[in-house]
């Protein structure tokens, strides 16, 4: 039995000294506001127990995190329908690149990356008002959570409002294939009011523990989704989550994992744990410079990769 809090405290304490921290993403101006001195994780275990260490309860922009849920909630409202919009191939490609979609007609080659999510958030939007499928996007993470405290920053989604001027391209672009089905300034809208959400560790790790536990939240029994559909979101979190890091990520950490530019990633031990680690400081990837060292650290010392001890 390891000592998990004795674990998480340790390597809170480690990332604390450090003074590599990378740098804060600055193309989202609210963003480059936030301290990088700053590094917090939370573990939730099989018995829904969470260990925590340094900043986890602190909250921050979960940016394409996010993604992961709106995934889960686009799959449970189209089914497998969803795939003729969107691929589930690893990139390759920056998180925003343009390139890729021209190639490939329009369809995102998954929905990680952002023309991808945009895409995936179109669905959810279509038959709704945006501040409806907003409602059920922030009312599903705050189920998943069990904490109805949850909140979208405004002041972060307005930032992004003003200077998405990529991902107002891609969407563009992928509308001229039929791709997007709704006016492109109303899926952005609620693209960029998603990655908007703040969440601490203790909140992110909370709710996505029912990836863990073959859809199940392991606390209550209660299945969110089944078995079959958690293993393949946590398959493409593996392959397509940290963007054109994955691989890196594979290899060094060995666990489903989904980065955010706020410097949030969430990773899953699949039977084991739900994990969340937040430090602001990015890499050239845009992943979180140290919540990586973090994650490696840990699944190291608990032989947690799915590939091995
Ligand atoms: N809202 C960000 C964007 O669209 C999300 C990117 C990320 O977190 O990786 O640029």
């Amino acid at each position: 039995m390891h000592d998990l809090d004795h674990i998480v405290k340790d390597i809170a304490a480690e990332m604390a000294e450090r003074p590599d921290r990378g740098t804060v993403a600055t193309y989202i101006p609210e963003l480059a506001n936030v301290d990088a001195g700053q590094f917090g994780i939370a573990i939730v275990d099989n018995d829904g127990r969470v260990f925590t260490g340094g900043d986890a309860d602190t909250p921050f922009s979960i940016q394409s995190i996010s993604k992961v849920f709106t995934l889960t909630l686009a799959l449970g409202m189209a089914g497998d329908r969803l795939w003729r919009r969107v691929g589930r191939e690893p990139s390759g490609s920056p998180f925003n690149s343009v390139v890729q979609l021209e190639f490939e007609k329009g369809i995102p080659r998954n929905p990680f990356i952002n023309a991808g999510a945009i895409a995936v958030t179109d669905l959810i939007l279509s038959g709704h008002q945006p501040r409806e499928a907003l409602g059920e996007i922030l009312r599903f993470v705050r189920f998943l959570a069990d904490d109805p405290s949850i909140a979208i920053d405004e002041k972060v989604a307005a930032s992004e409002q003003r200077t998405g001027f990529r991902n107002a391209a891609l969407a563009n672009y992928m509308k001229s294939f039929g791709v997007i089905e709704n006016p492109v300034d109303l899926a952005l809208g609620v693209y960029f009011h998603q990655c908007a959400i703040a969440m601490s560790c203790r909140q992110l790790a909370t709710a996505a523990r029912f990836l863990a536990h073959n859809g199940r939240n392991p606390k209550t029994g209660l299945s969110v989704v089944n078995a079959e559909r958690a293993r393949r979101i946590n398959a493409i979190m593996l392959t397509c989550g940290h963007y054109d890091g994955s691989g890196e990520f594979a290899y060094r950490v060995g666990l489903p994992g989904k980065s955010g530019v706020g410097g949030g990633i969430l990773a899953i031990a699949p039977g084991r744990a739900s994990i969340a680690v937040w430090s602001p400081g990015l890499d050239q990837n845009g992943n979180s410079h140290l919540g990586r060292i973090a994650l490696e650290a840990l699944t190291k010392r608990l032989g947690w990769s799915i590939f091995g001890a």
